[in-house]
């Protein structure tokens, strides 16, 4: 990793001095905390290895996979995709150290995490849940796709099934081996939001409304514009309301566009409150580890 600039070690030490002082820390990561941690949907080499069959096919990365509708591939395909997608997140690319860096980091303070990353990263670094709001669910609910009863269960079972009957020549899965729901027989979903979705959320509004009066510090890593709505516009929101709030956003600027500094950029209604840190998450939370 690069040498960290001056001005960037000053923003940071200022982070870190307001983090000391602050009664709570609230955490947004978005996809550029993996992407930091080295899970990234843009990854062409893992892509290739992972997925050889979707690369023959013309595919480069996951990310022109993401949010497909179900018309646009057979469900055979699409069984075979998610499998070996989640599989890949969840199971081969290991729980990153850098999660666990951060919760020490966070360690004997008052914190909670949103996150808009369906990867599973907080959970397989040990986080208490009940701290952490994954805002956009996780690939491990399974659901019904015409929503017989409202009922999630996990699905590592029912794609370790799926990934051993994939016809490797037409990717697709088996029809015999295609996901069903165990309530009334129709095909399964990956439904991300679990049956307990309503109290997961109702924990993060919770721990909003307690910081009122409170020095609240906002921490945004890796949180860019694919969904602002989940992050990046509430936390500005709940900057401007909250009287002692404070939001850093610790984000790479445009690398392609250099002199364009989107990502970190704060709006101007916020001087004095916020203030933008371009840098990897990777080298921010690596940096107040090291100087607590
Ligand atoms: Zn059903």
């Amino acid at each position: 990793m690069p040498e960290l600039s001056n001005a960037t070690i000053d923003l940071l030490t200022k982070l870190r001095e307001t983090a000391a002082r602050a009664d709570k820390i609230l955490i947004g990561a978005g996809a550029g905390l993996s992407a930091s941690a080295g899970l990234s949907y843009f990854d062409e080499k893992a892509f290739k290895k992972y997925f050889p069959e979707m690369y023959r096919f013309g595919y480069h990365c996951e990310y022109e996979l993401v949010g497909r509708r179900d018309d646009e591939w057979s469900v055979g395909r699409k069984w075979a995709y998610w499998a070996t997608h989640i599989n890949y997140v969840r199971n081969i690319f290991p729980s990153a150290p850098l999660y666990k860096t951060l919760l020490s980091w966070l360690e004997g303070r008052d914190w909670f995490v949103v996150t808009s990353n369906a990867d599973r990263q907080f959970y397989r670094a040990g986080f208490p849940m009940e701290r952490v709001f994954e805002f956009q669910g996780h690939y491990d609910n399974m659901g019904c796709s015409k929503n017989c009863c409202g009922k999630t269960w996990n699905s590592l079972e029912p794609l370790t099934h799926v990934l051993e009957n994939i016809d490797h020549d037409t990717f697709e899965c088996r029809p015999e081996a295609l996901p069903r729901c165990p309530y009334c027989g129709e095909l399964a979903d990956i439904v991300f939001r679990g049956e307990n979705y309503r109290a997961e959320r109702q924990r993060y509004i919770d721990f909003v409304d307690s910081s009122e009066d409170k020095k609240l510090l906002l921490i945004e890593f890796g949180v860019g514009f694919n969904t602002p709505g989940v992050i990046r516009w509430p936390f500005e929101r709940i900057t401007a309301a909250i009287p002692n709030a404070r939001l850093f956003r610790v984000n790479r600027g445009y690398l392609d566009y250099p002199g364009h500094e989107g990502y970190p950029e704060v709006p101007p209604e916020l001087a004095g409150k916020a203030c933008g840190i371009a840098c990897d998450a990777a080298e921010a939370i690596n940096y107040l580890a090291e100087n607590m």
